[in-house]
């Protein structure tokens, strides 16, 4: 007998069948003459319910069928008494696949803290809250594909471990195959990494855009989903030591083609996940009005986590540049007995999650675009407007999550390139293959990042990016 899953059984399945089923025990209730067995299989939230007569299965099974255990149920389909569900099986053999000793399982049927479930993400996966989540995790990375598949964009992979960090911004984990407690050295007294397994210095990718452009200027349209990684020292509940990337880079496109791309894109996401996933997003909607109640609620919003999705699906984004951003701050008093305080803004310096917060919030209470920022505080590749002040970079702001993509037209241009190079002390010479791509039909082009962990965030309403990832990395979390 072939084993159906609870998703299908539910879907399919009428009284007078026979069905085998495989799962883990949620909840067991006895009485003298029946017990209700919760079974779940991770194939969607809902349990099904296993009606055990003690005269038919052992008492030792059913004694064992304990929460977390691991149990094959053969029987037949019938109608269920109970609401909620229109069929259960009564079942007619019972296996015990895998006990779960209920002294120790940690996982038992109540509302267990998330920071307990953090300590034991090993088995947290057996929670409805993070059944919920890495489902959707599951739809939202389809629907990545399937976006881009869908509009003729190529899914390019880049290299995992690399030799340029991108951005120079120092956040990388080194990769070496040295001993560096007593490594090799030159003449000038520096580790020779000559004799490294890559004859170089190499690092984890702290993300694919300077391959992906590479990509894209002979493929036109191309996106990369990968890991990426940072050595990240702030605890922040935005930020991972490894979480992945999407990366869509598109010859050409402008600056504008850029943001209406990243807006239709996660539009689409969201929507997708709305009709994919409606009955964790329920459940994760409960929980977050549930959480709003109790004062608890840690991605904090005016709006419950449906009407949120909703919202953002059916309103265009506000798109305003930095400058009119400073405006709007630089007017708005920082008001220290409010939610929204912030420190004042000086034109060219970069805002904080504060101001992005208040702008996304308070002041539009929409999505919002920020676009041509100062060209201090932005990377190198990033295309320089006519106004010498300020480069063709885009963030997106959402509500709860602050930047969920940073994204900008690039600088085709290989003298102004070169020029931007010099002027922040980056090796042309490393980065010759980079160079070659504006000496050799060099043509407009954009692209943008997006968090893909921030995105699951947002669509769960979870306010720790930890509890969207399995296994998240972290300062000092990389145990399992
Ligand atoms: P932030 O300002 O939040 O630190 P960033 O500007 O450093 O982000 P980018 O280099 O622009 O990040 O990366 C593109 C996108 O990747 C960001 O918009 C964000 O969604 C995501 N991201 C960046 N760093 C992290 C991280 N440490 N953990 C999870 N997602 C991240
Ligand atoms: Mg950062
Ligand atoms: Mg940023
Ligand atoms: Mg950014």
């Amino acid at each position: 007998n072939k084993r159906i899953k609870i998703k299908s059984l539910l879907e399919n399945a009428s009284a007078g069948e026979k069905a085998t089923l495989m799962g883990w025990v949620r909840t067991k209730r006895s009485n003298k003459h029946v017990t209700f067995i919760a079974l779940n299989d991770g194939s969607c939230i809902q349990n099904y319910q296993v009606v055990a007569d003690p005269a038919r299965i052992s008492e030792e099974i059913l004694k064992k069928a304990n929460t977390g255990a691991s149990i094959k149920v053969h029987g037949s389909i019938v109608d269920s008494q109970g609401a909620g569900q229109q069929t259960e099986i009564l079942a007619e053999k019972i296996t015990l696949l895998g006990e779960a000793d209920p002294e120790k399982f940690p996982i038992q049927p109540k509302k267990h803290s998330l920071e307990f479930l953090r300590e034991n993400a090993h088995l947290r996966v057996r929670t409805n809250t993070f059944g919920a989540i890495f489902r959707i995790r599951h739809h939202l990375a389809f629907a990545v594909h399937q976006y881009f598949h869908d509009r003729g964009f190529f899914y390019v992979h880049t290299p995992i471990i690399t030799a340029s960090d991108a951005e120079g911004a120092g956040e990388t984990f080194q990769v070496t195959t040295l001993d560096l407690k007593n490594p090799p050295r030159d003449e000038h007294n520096n580790i020779n990494f000559g004799e490294d397994f890559f004859e170089r210095a190499t690092n984890l990718t702290v993300s694919g855009q300077l391959e992906g452009e590479l990509a894209a200027l002979a493929l036109s349209e191309i996106y990369t989903f990968g890991p990426t990684f940072r050595a990240e020292n702030s605890n922040t509940t935005r930020h991972l030591a490894e979480f992945w990337m999407i990366e869509p880079e598109m010859a050409f496109y402008d600056a504008e083609d850029n943001q209406d791309l990243a807006e239709d894109f996660l539009q689409y996401i969201i929507r997708f996940a709305l009709e994919h996933c409606k009955e964790d997003l329920a459940f994760l909607d409960k929980r977050a009005a549930e959480e709003e109640k109790e004062k608890k609620a840690e991605l904090r919003s005016d709006m419950g986590l449906l009407d949120r999705l909703e919202f953002v699906t059916q309103n265009e984004f506000v798109r305003i540049s930095y400058t009119e951003a400073f405006e709007i701050l630089k007017d708005s008093k920082p008001n220290k007995k409010k939610k929204f305080t912030f420190p004042i803004v000086d034109w060219g310096t970069d805002l904080q999650s504060e101001h992005e917060r208040f702008l996304v919030e308070k002041h539009f209470k929409k999505p919002v675009i920020i676009s041509d920022y100062p060209k201090a505080i932005k990377s190198f590749y990033m295309k320089q407007n006519e106004d010498g002040k300020t480069v063709a970079a885009m963030d997106i702001l959402f509500p709860g999550i602050g930047e969920i993509v940073g994204g900008s037209q690039r600088e085709e241009r290989l003298d102004k390139l070169t020029e931007r190079m010099e002027e922040l002390g980056i090796s042309q010479e490393e980065l010759w293959w980079y160079l070659d791509t504006r000496r050799f039909g060099t043509t407009p082009h954009a692209g943008f990042g997006l968090g893909f962990e921030r995105l699951v965030q947002f669509v769960t309403g979870m306010g720790n990016i930890r509890d969207v990832i399995p296994f998240p990395r972290t300062p000092g979390n990389a145990e399992f």
